[in-house]
C-alpha cells in the first residue's frame, strides 16, 4: 500500500501540518496493518515505516544543528515504556570506551592529530510534550520514556547540537568533504521483546536499522554541494546560504556528503521500464567515468538477475573515509584513496550490490555481517561472470580462498575462529574480519553456485530478494530461498556459518 509520498508535500506547508499529515497517513496504515500484518516475513508496506523529517544547519566548520521529527508507529506488537534511539555520533567523543578506529588505524584515521565530536541533545518531545529523556552511560543511546500501546502512533521531536570531528570517517570533516552518516538520532530495532542498542564498533559496519522514509532539509554556506540518499528536490542559494531538500523513501538509512569541490557526472537508463539516474559527485578521481559506468552496469546486471533496483536514483560521492567504500540507502561513498581503475571499479560494484544486500534486504550486521558483506563481495565477483568474464570471476574466487587460508593457517594460539556468524566485537583485527566475513563469504556462495548450478542459484537469490524486500533477513531466510529454488543448502550454509566446513 502506498500511503504517503513526502514529495507531494509542498515546502510552503508549515511543518506542523506536514507532521499531522504524516500522523494521519500512519493511522490509516496502522488500521490496515493491525488487520493484515500478522505475518512476520511479509515485506514492509510503505506507510508503516518510520518517517523522519530532519532540518540541518551546517556552519561550514565543525558544527551542525539538528531538529528532527519522527513519526513512529508502534508496530512491535508490545506496549512500550520507552522508545530508544541510537546516538552513534557519540562514539566519536573524547574518552569513548570503543572508539571508531583500531589502534593501528589511528594515524590514518585522523588528519592532524586527535579530534573529537558527538551529539548533544537539547530538547525532546513526544506528541508535543517535553519529556525527561535519559542517555546511556556510553552516550550512544537516547531513552525517551513513552507510554506507547501497541498500534499507537508517536510523534517524536528531538533537537540537538552536533560537533564534527576532523577525521577520515563516515562521520566528520575530512580534507575536502564533510561526511554525515550515523549523525541523526535513529530508532533502534525492536526485536524479540527488546530494543537492540549495540554501539559503534571499530571493525565492520555497526549500523542496524529498519527501513524508513526521510525528508531532509540542509542549510550550508553557499558554495557547498550536497550529495545524499534519495532525490534532491531543491537546491537553492540565497544571501550566502545554500539550501538542499532531500526525499528518500523506503531506505535503510540516510547519509550525506558535502564538498565545495564536487563535480557531478550523471547517467540515466531504464530498469523495468522505469527511469533510473546515477549522479556521481567526484572530487576529480582519476577514473570517475569508469566507476560511473561500472555502477550503471552493476545496477543493470543485478536488476536483471536478482530483481529490479527499486529507487529512482542512486547517488555516488567520492570522499575521504579510510574504508574503500561505504553503503547507505540509495547512496554510496567511494574512498578518494582508491585510485587504481580496476580496484575502483570493484569497489563501485561492491557498494552498488549493497543496495540489494543491506539496502532493500536488511540483515543483522552486528552478528551476521557475512549475510550482507559476504554476499555483496561474492556479487562483486559474480558481476564479472554474469557479464561473461569467467576468468576474472575465477581469479576473484581464488584470491578470496588464498586470503581466507592465510588467516585460517594462523597458529591456534592467535585464537583464529572460522565461524562466520559471530558478533563484530569478536573480531580482533580488520584482517580477520575481512577474511572470515568477505573472503569466506565469497567461498560459501561460490560453493552454492557450483553445487546448485546457475539456474537454481539465481532463482534462490531472486527469491531471497523478493521474499525479504524492505525487511530484515536471517541465514534461515537465505536457506529457505535455496530450498524453494530446489536446492537444499542448509548443511552448507550452517557449516560455513559455524566454521565447521573444510576448506583446503
Ligand atoms: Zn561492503
Amino acid at each position: 500500500m502506498k500511503a504517503f509520498s513526502p514529495r507531494s508535500v509542498s515546502r510552503s506547508v508549515p511543518r506542523r501540518v506536514v507532521a499531522s499529515l504524516l500522523v494521519a497517513a500512519l493511522l490509516v496504515a496502522a488500521a490496515f496493518c493491525l488487520a493484515a500484518c500478522a505475518r512476520k516475513d511479509k515485506p514492509a508496506v510503505f506507510g508503516e515505516v518510520p518517517l523522519y523529517d530532519i532540518d540541518l544547519t551546517y556552519d561550514g566548520n565543525d558544527s551542525l544543528s539538528l531538529a528532527e521529527e519522527i513519526v513512529f508507529l508502534n508496530d512491535t506488537g508490545n506496549d512500550l515504556d520507552d522508545v530508544r534511539l541510537h546516538l552513534y555520533a557519540n562514539a566519536f567523543s573524547e574518552g569513548a570506551e570503543h572508539p571508531p578506529y583500531l589502534p593501528t588505524e589511528k594515524d590514518d584515521f585522523f588528519i592532524e592529530g586527535e579530534s573529537f565530536g558527538g551529539i548533544e541533545i537539547s530538547n525532546a518531545e513526544i506528541n508535543g510534550k517535553t519529556i525527561d529523556y535519559e542517555i546511556s552511560e556510553d552516550g550512544q543511546v537516547l531513552v525517551l520514556p513513552a507510554d506507547a500501546e501497541a498500534g499507537e502512533v508517536l510523534e517524536i521531536a528531538v533537537e540537538a547540537d552536533i560537533t564534527l570531528p576532523r577525521c577520515r570517517s563516515r562521520f566528520g570533516v575530512s580534507e575536502r568533504t564533510v561526511n554525515l552518516a550515523g549523525f541523526y538520532p535513529s530508532l533502534c530495532v525492536y526485536e524479540n521483546g527488546a530494543w537492540r542498542e549495540e554501539g559503534y564498533t571499530a571493525v565492520g559496519d555497526p549500523f542496524y536499522s529498519e527501513i524508513s522514509s526521510f525528508y531532509v532539509t540542509l542549510a550550508a554556506p553557499e558554495g557547498y554541494l550536497a550529495a545524499g540518499s534519495g532525490s534532491m528536490l531543491e537546491n537553492t542559494a540565497t544571501d550566502g546560504t545554500a539550501t538542499f531538500v532531500f526525499s528518500a523513501e523506503n531506505v535503510r538509512d540516510f547519509a550525506l556528503c558535502l564538498s565545495r569541490e564536487f563535480e557531478v557526472l550523471s547517467a540515466s537508463f531504464l530498469v523495468d521500464g522505469r527511469n533510473v539516474t546515477v549522479d556521481y559527485y567526484t572530487l576529480g578521481q582519476s577514473d570517475a567515468e569508469g566507476a560511473l559506468a561500472a555502477v550503471v552496469s552493476a545496477l543493470e546486471t543485478f536488476s536483471a538477475t536478482f530483481g529490479a533496483y527499486p529507487y529512482p536514483r542512486l547517488t555516488v560521492a567520492e570522499s575521504h573515509i579510510h574504508a574503500g567504500g561505504m553503503e547507505y540507502g540509495s547512496f554510496v561513498v567511494l574512498d578518494a584513496s582508491v585510485t587504481d581503475p580496476a580496484a575502483l571499479r570493484d569497489v563501485a560494484v561492491h557498494e552498488t550490490a549493497h543496495q540489494w544486500w543491506f539496502g532493500v534486504v536488511g540483515s543483522d550486521q552486528l552478528n551476521t555481517a557475512w549475510l550482507d558483506e559476504g554476499l555483496t563481495e561474492f556479487c562483486t565477483a559474480y558481476y564479472h561472470l554474469l557479464r561473461g568474464d569467467g576468468d576474472t570471476y575465477r581469479a576473484f574466487v581464488s584470491s578470496a580462498k588464498e586470503n581466507y587460508l592465510v588467516y585460517r593457517r594462523l597458529p591456534a594460539a592467535v585464537g583464529f575462529d572460522g565461524a562466520m556468524s559471530r558478533p563484530l566485537s569478536s573480531f580482533l583485527t580488520d584482517g580477520e574480519y575481512v577474511a572470515v566475513t568477505y573472503a569466506k563469504g565469497v567461498l560459501l556462495f561460490d560453493t552454492l553456485l557450483q553445487l546448485a548450478g546457475r539456474d537454481k542459484f539465481d532463482a534462490a537469490l531472486a527469491d531471497y530478494f523478493s521474499s525479504n524486500a524492505y525487511a530484515i533477513a536471517t541465514p534461515a531466510d537465505l536457506t529457505k530461498s535455496f530450498v524453494r529454488a530446489g536446492f537444499d543448502a542448509s548443511g552448507i550454509i550452517a557449516s560455513f556459518a559455524a566454521g565447521t566446513e573444510i576448506i583446503n
